[in-house]
């Protein structure tokens, strides 16, 4: 088994990824999967679909890596060729796989189709001598070609399939030939201070963190993850420094971390519930119903939510919610007492011992000089302690539901943890 420092490129093929018609997920999904076995991406470049852009970017990267990994255009569509590009960049000819009829007419029957692909279709051909790795969520394979010591790889672009494949198929074979040095690393999530405020709050403390510690910090929406790393071939106590700078790092940032690694703050939030034993329901006004989406998002979440009230009209906010009139008229939709009433009203509408409203303008339209577009209130009750607070954020439509949606989660994790 080789073990090796491995080097290796990513090439999108596709028009619409040029254009910006679609975003190319699958190089995020790329880049995190070889981080996470250790192997470094060395360059990520995208061409379009026609055969001399495809052949002179896979001759140049091949030249300075180990591996190669394309996606897209190896379906059977016409401006799918990137395996004859494929057979001209090795210079071998496209051969049919007869196996691969024979698996592509057992997926499409497992799916209720009929097949009527002609086995002569492009989607059967191969270049010589590749490994095919069959693809049980779509038709086209991902294949390995290999000369001397460098590897291409090449996957459909759909991004499910890609993962299905990277992950359950062509990432076996490449375990099995190699073994790997994965860096140590983990990230802490934190939510309600700025990137610049945790970076300070850490900087106290930096000295008394590991030397080979790196730290990255990647901002979202009010929530910022801590990402450190220590790198591979270190020493045996590796794992405990790491915890120490966790332990270290999680000290001086408390009341503002909410979990580690693929921890979300609905999951949290949903923990606290499920500890208490008590029902959450929302009463969303500028969410339109989001904040209830990213609690649903958790599976088994229907052992603490009980559902949502999407209150976007006053009248809505009047008549299921119990908001009066005359709140409405003397300080607006979005303002304290409203968003207040709302979350107690919900408390009653939807049998619950604990309710989030939201209330804002989200944008484009609708700011003033009062309340400018981003102006938040969220609030939190218990039925008998309610609890408010008011937001201006500074993005688009879009975000400003994303920003506010993880701010109530946050209020509501703090509410529960007080
Ligand atoms: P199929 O035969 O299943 O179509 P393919 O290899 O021919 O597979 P493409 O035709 O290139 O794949 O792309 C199929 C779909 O996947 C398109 O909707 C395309 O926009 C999307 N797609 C392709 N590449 C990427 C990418 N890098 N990131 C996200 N989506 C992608």
């Amino acid at each position: 088994m080789k073990k090796v420092n491995i080097k290796a490129a990513y090439l999108a093929v596709g028009d619409e990824l040029l254009i910006g018609q679609t975003l190319n997920t699958n190089a995020a999904y790329l880049g995190r999967w070889l981080n996470r076995i250790g192997v470094d991406l060395i360059e990520s470049r995208t061409v379009m679909d026609r055969e001399y852009e495809m052949v002179e970017a896979m001759k140049q990267m091949l030249n300075k890596v180990d591996w190669l990994f394309v996606t897209g255009g190896l379906g059977p569509t016409k401006d799918d060729i990137t395996k004859k590009a494929i057979a001209k960049t090795f210079q071998r000819p496209l051969v049919y796989d007869p196996n691969l009829v024979r698996h592509v007419e057992e997926f499409l029957l497992r799916i209720g189709k009929i097949p009527t692909l002609k086995d002569t279709s492009d989607l059967f051909l191969i270049p010589q001598g590749s490994k095919v790795f069959y693809n049980d969520q779509g038709t086209a394979p991902a294949i390995l070609v290999e000369k001397e010591d460098k590897l291409l790889l090449a996957f459909p672009g759909v991004p499910r399939e890609f993962h299905h494949l990277l992950g359950d198929k062509v990432g076996h074979e490449l375990k099995k030939r190699y073994t790997f040095c994965p860096p140590l690393q983990t990230t802490i999530l934190t939510v309600g201070l700025g990137e610049p405020m945790v970076e300070r709050a850490i900087e106290s403390i930096r000295s008394k963190l590991p030397q080979e510690v790196a730290l990255a910090f990647l901002p979202h929406y009010g929530m910022v993850k801590i990402r450190l790393t220590i790198p591979p071939k270190k020493a045996s106590d590796d794992h405990q420094r790491l915890e120490s700078a966790v332990s270290a790092i999680e000290d001086v940032l408390r009341p503002h971390v909410f979990g580690r690694d693929e921890d979300t703050l609905s999951r949290s939030v949903g923990h606290l519930l499920m500890d208490s034993g008590g029902f959450l329901g929302t009463a969303e006004s500028c969410t339109g119903g989001f904040l209830a989406h990213k609690i649903t998002s958790v599976p088994g979440s229907s052992a603490y939510f009980k559902g949502s009230i999407v209150s976007y009209a006053n009248e809505v906010k009047q008549n299921v919610l119990g908001v009066p009139s005359s709140l409405l008229q003397k300080w607006g939709a979005v303002s304290e007492p409203v968003a207040r009433k709302m979350a107690e009203g919900a408390i009653n509408s939807l049998g619950v011992q604990l309710a989030i409203s939201t209330t804002g303008v989200a944008g484009p339209g609708g700011g003033t000089l009062e309340k400018p577009i981003g102006t938040v209130w969220v609030a939190v009750s218990n039925g008998t302690r309610t609890h408010a607070q008011k937001f201006v954020f500074p993005y688009d439509r879009l975000g400003n539901i994303e920003a506010t949606s993880i701010q109530a989660l946050d209020m509501a994790r703090r509410f529960l943890s007080e």
